[in-house]
């Protein structure tokens, strides 16, 4: 079919939740990604922050494949062993004991939420339900997840929404201090807040905020959907702070690509969850776990995390001196590979120029820049984005 031809059949056919780019898009390979032109793109979006190690890579390739062949799905009735070696590694490199798999990060939240709610039901004194979260945060687009999101945007029209969920401003521990109360269980946090614009909280804002819960005995949940899995140089986002959350929520990266989701817990919470509590028809089935697998050992042996630093300072610091030379530019900001540029102006018309001149980048929040590539970029890459940025941006 001609890209045109697809395009309104699309429009026929498939619901008007997302406003899309007018091309259509049929290979990748490492940063790079064709459209049904054959116009090739460097793309600097990675699927948003999910083919980390870039598009097509052979270890996830080979994993899915091989694993195809055998075994594709059976269900949570039997025990899955690719299943139990991906749960061992996510436990081995991070503070959890316990992993629960579905196939989103959106069922990870929810399936956080539930859990938070379940322990605290069962282990702490009186009616405790209330989650405080994050103005600007995001947590997914399920009732519950779109409730603990704190952005009236995403909310209206879907009334009533579950009940339990209060917002406190981002970076803020007195906001918080004040904000708990005798229902609260827990306070949900993304480390750096990907969706609202790359915002980063101050050194002492996690270690402040795991005290805080700890004093008053409730919860701390780290949603690392999207700051998880390499994307700060950091196999995990948190271990910059030197903190650990109770429980963690990952997807994005976690497939490069295959639809998966994981709710980490310590085993202490993680006990609230016995056989009938919680489940997921698709979660930890072979074929997803055999990605995970491939996706988790790649990074941690491949020179993965060592890249993304070095190539994410060396961004930054680009960056930065584009800010020197365009006015519009208010601020860059982020860690690894996980950076934002903040503009004066809605940045919309921006990412169309530059992918016009084969280059993809996302606009996030309105006016913010977001560059989350795949983590095995290259300087040239980097300067090419540059070189685009300078022309594009002019002399604005
Ligand atoms: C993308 C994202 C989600 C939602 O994940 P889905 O897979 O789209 O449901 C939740 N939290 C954060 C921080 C995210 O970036």
């Amino acid at each position: 079919m001609k890209t045109e031809e697809l395009i309104a059949l699309s429009d026929k056919c498939i619901m008007n939740t997302y406003r899309r780019f007018p091309i259509v898009l049929v290979r990748g390979d490492g940063a790079r990604v064709w459209d049904s032109d054959g116009k090739e793109y460097l793309d600097f979006v990675a699927g948003i922050a999910v083919c980390s190690l870039g598009h097509s890579h052979p270890a996830v390739i080979n994993a899915i494949s091989r694993q195809v062949e055998i075994l594709t799905h059976v269900s949570n009735l039997y025990y899955i062993e690719p299943q139990i070696i991906l749960a061992s590694r996510l436990v081995k490199h991070s503070f959890a004991d316990k992993v629960f798999f579905c196939n989103s990060g959106a069922e990870a939240n929810e399936a956080a939420i539930k859990l938070a709610r379940k322990y605290a039901h069962e282990n702490m004194e009186g009616d405790k339900y209330q989650i405080i979260t994050m103005e600007n945060s995001f947590h997914g687009r399920t009732l519950a997840t779109v409730t603990a999101t704190g952005q009236k945007k995403f909310q209206v029209g879907f009334d009533p929404l579950p009940e339990g969920f209060t917002y406190v401003p981002f970076n803020n521990i007195s906001a918080i201090e004040k904000a708990i109360t005798e229902s609260t269980c827990a306070v949900m946090v993304e480390p750096i807040q990907g969706e609202s614009g790359i915002r980063i909280p101050a050194d002492d804002y996690l270690p402040q905020l795991r005290k805080l819960c700890d004093d008053k005995g409730i919860l701390l949940i780290f949603d690392e959907i999207q700051s998880g899995m390499g994307r700060t140089g950091t196999l995990f986002a948190y271990e910059h702070s030197g903190t650990q959350p109770d429980i963690m929520t990952l997807a994005k990266a976690l497939g490069n690509g295959y639809p998966l989701g994981a709710m980490l817990a310590t085993d202490k919470v993680a006990s609230a969850f016995v056989p009938g509590n919680h489940a997921s028809t698709f979660g930890g089935n072979p074929l997803g776990m055999a990605a995970g697998i491939a996706v988790i050992d790649t990074m941690l042996d491949d020179g993965v995390l060592d890249n993304c630093k070095e190539i994410g300072s060396y961004f930054l610091k680009r960056l930065h001196n584009l800010k020197e030379r365009h006015a519009v530019i208010v601020d860059v900001r982020g860690k690894g590979l996980m950076l934002g540029m903040e503009l004066s102006i809605p940045g919309d018309d921006i990412v169309k120029n530059i992918m016009v001149k084969g280059i993809f980048i996302n606009c996030t929040n309105g006016n913010v820049l977001r560059f989350v590539p795949p983590l095995i970029v290259d300087r040239e890459d980097v300067d090419r984005v540059i070189t685009v940025l300078d022309e594009v941006l002019g002399s604005s």
